[in-house]
């Protein structure tokens, strides 16, 4: 292993190409492999992580940055994602198994999605992005965040780094679009407000797939597991891009990061390096007096909980892995005939945030299953749930679990609250039958590392100097009734000042 002599300016990446486990399938793996220099390593390529390498790209700070998952570079053939009514091992991501894009995390109480490969999140959601409203920013943030700060600085960069607009009338009108056209007259109908919200879309491409000139996608109703068409505007097309064209970043995909340790006055980690069947081939260590956890709510709060447990960051807060939270999401779903175009990403959302007690947001979205899709009217429900969940490790299985209070009562309040709004639709809407707001399954992890517990309000992690945490999981637990991407992009771009002027003090 190549011994690194490190400053909090000037960091090595270490080469090693460290021997496989002989457990592991490949018993041989490259002694040593010229790892790249940089100055500081970034683990995961989400939303943060992206925003993150470009801002120290920008200022001449070289980084690295780890994922776990594959590239899913758009094609002209429209093949590089599976698709719901075609699902291959393209479609889920099973450590050891498949290197999909999507994951599911089961945990005790609740389920996550997460996305997994280069571009994270952004490769598999709905392409919402909201601003919250400063009460609701509020209910969440509470004093931890200056909303005025974040809705005139950090948002509208946000906005402009991802590249969002709202559905056009043109699209809106399309066949292809009439279930979205149906639960925008239903839901005005029973008296709540409907919006079409900045979407990271790109709709010239949703133009191409409508007026026949490339293969329907987007209009199909295909998202969860990616668009093929590009008509989504994920960040390894568009934020990451930018970072790696100016040189000075450097994506590692299929590096799975282990272990992140205090070693001396630098920090050491250990990567299983991926075949696209899941397979360790080898494991890298890098070195380096930086590290940016970017690796999402759940990656992240795994690798910290895992770290400090077994002593390897030991000085982290006890607070580690607390203060989790589904961002009260509930999945909603209305059987009864309602219309066949089911277009997506996602376009039109219905808001009741004041009428109630439960604040909530509803995101209609495409099943991607035309066949199921003409039958149900789906929707997600956001709003504002206790981040009273936990990430927590399990020493006999050394392995890191997800814990959320389903039968809090806070929680089952929420959830009939929501049934109250569906219900209200559900009354407008003739041969609909009753719908079902589920708890149990989240897209929007949120928490594990928060904000003013873990680290101070920039994501510094002071216990341990030159750890620095930029991702979702510094939210506790919901970000205002509205979904997370936006919040956490412009909060990483905030994080990631702080770090740069850390870097260039
Ligand atoms: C199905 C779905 C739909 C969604 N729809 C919306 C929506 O419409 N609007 C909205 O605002 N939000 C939506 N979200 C949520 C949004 O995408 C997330 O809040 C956002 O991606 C979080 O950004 P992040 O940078 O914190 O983490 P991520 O974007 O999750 O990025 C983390 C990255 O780290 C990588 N990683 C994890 N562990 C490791 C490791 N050990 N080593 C190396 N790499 C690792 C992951 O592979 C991933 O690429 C949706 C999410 C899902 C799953």
């Amino acid at each position: 292993m190549t011994t690194t002599n490190t400053t909090r300016r000037e960091v090595l990446l270490a080469a090693a190409g460290v021997l496989a486990a002989a457990t592991l399938p490949i018993a041989r793996a490259p002694m040593s492999r010229a790892q790249p220099r940089a100055d500081v390593v970034v683990i995961g390529s989400g939303y943060a992580g992206a925003v993150t390498a470009l801002r120290l790209a920008q200022k001449g700070i070289s980084c690295v940055v780890l994922e776990r998952g594959r590239r899913w570079p758009i094609t002209a053939a429209g093949d590089t994602f599976a698709t719901a009514v075609a699902p291959d091992a393209r479609a889920v991501w099973l450590p050891g198994v498949a290197t999909g894009v999507l994951e599911v995390v089961t945990g005790s109480g609740i389920n996550c999605f997460a996305g997994a490969g280069v571009g994270g999140g952004s490769l598999v959601n709905y392409t919402v992005m909201m601003t919250p409203e400063e009460d609701l920013f509020t209910a969440s943030f509470g004093d931890r965040l200056d909303y005025d700060e974040m809705v005139n600085r950090w948002y509208p960069r946000a906005r402009e780094l991802i590249g969002c607009s709202p559905i056009p009338d043109d699209v809106l009108a399309a066949g292809q679009y009439s279930a979205a056209r149906a639960f925008d007259e239903a839901s005005r109908r029973a008296g709540l407000e409907v919006r079409r919200v900045p979407m990271a879309t790109d709709w010239d491409v949703v133009r191409e797939e409508i007026g026949g000139r490339i293969g329907p996608s987007a209009t199909a109703g295909d998202c969860i597991l990616g668009v093929n068409s590009g008509a989504k505007l994920s960040v390894d097309r568009t934020i990451l891009a930018a970072a790696e064209a100016t040189g000075l970043v450097t994506v590692l995909p299929l590096h799975s990061v282990t272990d992140v340790r205090a070693d001396g006055d630098h920090y050491s980690l250990t990567c299983a390096v991926l075949d696209t069947a899941g397979q360790t081939r080898s494991t890298a260590e890098f070195h380096s007096s930086t590290v940016v956890f970017a690796a999402g709510s759940i990656g992240t709060s795994k690798l910290l909980v895992r770290a400090r447990a077994r002593g390897d960051l030991a000085r982290l807060p006890a607070d580690v892995g607390r203060y989790w939270g589904s961002s009260g999401d509930h999945v909603t779903v209305r059987l009864g005939r309602t219309a066949d175009g089911q277009g997506g990403p996602a376009h039109i959302v219905a808001l009741d945030w004041r009428s109630g007690t439960t604040p909530t947001t509803l995101l209609n979205f495409p099943l991607g299953v035309p066949v199921l899709g003409g039958l149900s009217q789906n929707a997600l429900a956001v709003s504002i749930t206790p981040p009273s969940g936990s990430l927590v490790y399990d020493a006999g299985l050394d392995r890191v679990e997800l814990r959320w209070p389903a039968d809090d009562p806070e929680i089952g309040r929420v959830t009939k609250d929501i049934g109250t709004i569906l219900a209200k639709i559900g009354a407008v809407t003739s041969g609909a039958a009753p719908a079902l707001a589920l708890p149990a399954v989240t897209s929007h992890p949120l928490g594990g590392a928060v904000l003013g517990t873990v680290t101070d309000s920039y994501g510094r992690i002071d216990a341990h100097p030159g750890l620095y945490v930029v991702d979702s999981s510094l939210v506790p637990g919901s970000t205002g009734a509205v979904p997370p991407a936006l919040t956490v992009t412009a909060l990483a771009d905030r994080c990631a000042s702080a770090l740069v002027a850390d870097l260039t003090r």
